[in-house]
């Protein structure tokens, strides 16, 4: 029976290895974590992480091929094929700091592998890293090896967070990288079988090390290129009288173009894009390419700007001032001195005082980020409920895409909110001629004004 370890019971880890886990019953798959907090909701009813058939995934298989464990050195020792999947923050410090990616929790795992390792192992790259890291894990692997034989491969995950089980029951492609070698070859061809369970073999594609690297870098920053396109057109849309949506439509229709990744926004956030492009940036600056690079960075000066946008509209909408004034979620507005009140349907409390606090706010009062010390100023709050979100506000931001925000009783949430009453739809998901009629002032990104 084949053995699987995954060192990292994350975002990517937990889902990728559950869905390995349920369609291929022959093989046993454990995923090892340092955090026995993530470990044990891994085990339990609450999982520590929400996405969409999920819970249904990891019951099916949970206990029988698939297990989660804090015994990192033994469930490696025994396993044939290895993925690492732990996180690859940007750095915060020293060479390359703000920029290029950290690579200590993936050192210390390879580390750990060379020193417990008795037989020989297949390594595969689930984290994103940056191209050549291959040929660094190699060294501190072989570097006394032990007579051991390991084989390091690149296999990206390209799931989005929200659809992850979909995207890893239906991939696109399943993209593996490998040296090529007879031995790199082999692995290729181990790791090939496993997907081939339920993945179509014209849907793997297989590349040398360092294509099968850099591509995961590239479909990140070719995403949010497109992301940071349509946002740039908006901003020209909203100049000139032109509607982004119309735009958008008939730029999409285009078959070189595609629909697809073309709705304007407040910009692209979570966790990888962002972190990824500085990353490529990186790479492109020690490669030698600062013309390459400078076309990448602009992607994020544009992002920047729209984020910055969107705030200066709700700024100037409300009579160039928020202080004081209730909105509901807009973390930027903090700086303006708003009091901001948050929902969202599948936040919680603790991840957004983490995010907020992860995108370095210049606070003047760090105590905002700690509602419960007696002297904290709260102006920030979390609530349950979009009512309770936009009761006794000047005005409502709507930054994400749920269809419950479709849905929302606007008459009622006009009824309590003060007058006049704004809404900023960061995402084109409202109806503004409707909201007008109820008497709201209503800006859309990338659409003629409001009069
Ligand atoms: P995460 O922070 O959710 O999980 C990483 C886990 O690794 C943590 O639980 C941490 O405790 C564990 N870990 C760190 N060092 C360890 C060690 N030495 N031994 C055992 N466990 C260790 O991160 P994530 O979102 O799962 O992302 C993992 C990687 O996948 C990153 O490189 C990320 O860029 C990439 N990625 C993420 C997504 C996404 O949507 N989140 C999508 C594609 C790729």
């Amino acid at each position: 029976m084949v053995k699987i370890c995954c060192i990292g019971a994350g975002y990517v880890g937990g889902p990728t290895m559950a869905v390995i886990a349920i369609k291929c019953p022959a093989i046993e798959v454990v995923v090892v974590d340092i955090s026995k907090p993530r470990i044990d909701a891994w085990n339990s009813d609450t999982l520590p992480i929400y996405e969409p058939g999920l819970d249904d995934v990891v019951k099916a298989c949970r206990g029988k091929n698939l297990f989660f464990s804090t015994d990192v050195e033994k469930h490696v020792a025994e396993a044939d094929i290895i993925f690492v999947s732990v996180n690859t923050p940007t750095k915060t410090r020293g060479l390359g700091a703000g920029k290029a990616a950290d690579l200590t929790y993936w050192e210390s795992a390879a580390r750990m592998i060379a020193d417990v390792s008795k037989s020989d192992k297949i390594v595969v790259e689930k984290s994103t890293v940056p191209v050549k890291t291959a040929e660094a894990i190699e060294k501190i692997l072989t570097h006394n090896s032990k007579g051991i034989n390991y084989q390091i491969l690149s296999n990206p995950e390209f799931l989005a967070e929200g659809t992850a089980i979909e995207d890893l029951f239906k991939p696109d492609r399943v993209l593996i990288g490998g040296r090529e070698t007879p031995g790199g070859q082999k692995a290729v061809q181990a790791l090939k079988e496993v997907y081939a369970h339920w993945v179509p073999e014209e849907n793997i594609i297989t590349t040398n090390l360092w294509s099968a690297e850099l591509s995961k870098l590239a479909a990140n920053a070719f995403l949010a290129q497109r992301i940071s396109s349509v946002n740039a057109m908006s901003a020209l849309c909203e100049a000139t009288g032109a509607n982004v949506s119309e735009v958008s439509y008939a730029i999409g229709k285009d078959s070189r173009i595609g629909p697809k990744f073309l709705n304007a926004s407040v910009g692209f956030g979570g966790s990888c894009f962002q972190k990824d492009i500085l990353n490529l940036v990186y790479i492109c600056e020690c490669n030698g390419l600062p013309e390459v690079a400078n076309y990448w960075k602009q992607v994020i000066k544009i992002n920047d700007y729209q984020k910055s946008r969107f705030v200066n509209r709700v700024v100037s909408s409300m009579f160039n001032t928020v202080s004081g004034k209730k909105i509901d979620v807009c973390k930027g507005l903090v700086g303006d001195k708003a009091q901001v009140s948050i929902y969202d349907p599948q936040v919680t409390e603790d991840q957004i005082q983490r995010d907020l606090a992860m995108n370095k706010f210049d606070w003047d009062h760090p105590m905002h980020l700690q509602p419960t010390s007696p002297t904290a100023v709260k102006q920030v709050s979390v609530v349950w409920d979009a009512y309770e979100a936009a009761k006794g506000a000047h005005g409502v931001c709507i930054l994400t895409e749920w269809d419950e925000f479709k849905k929302l009783d606007y008459q009622k949430i006009f009824d309590n909110m003060q007058k006049p009453a704004f809404v900023f739809d960061g995402r084109n998901v409202v109806d503004a001629e409707k909201l007008r009629e109820i008497g709201f002032i209503v800006y859309s990104i990338g659409k003629p004004l409001d009069g």
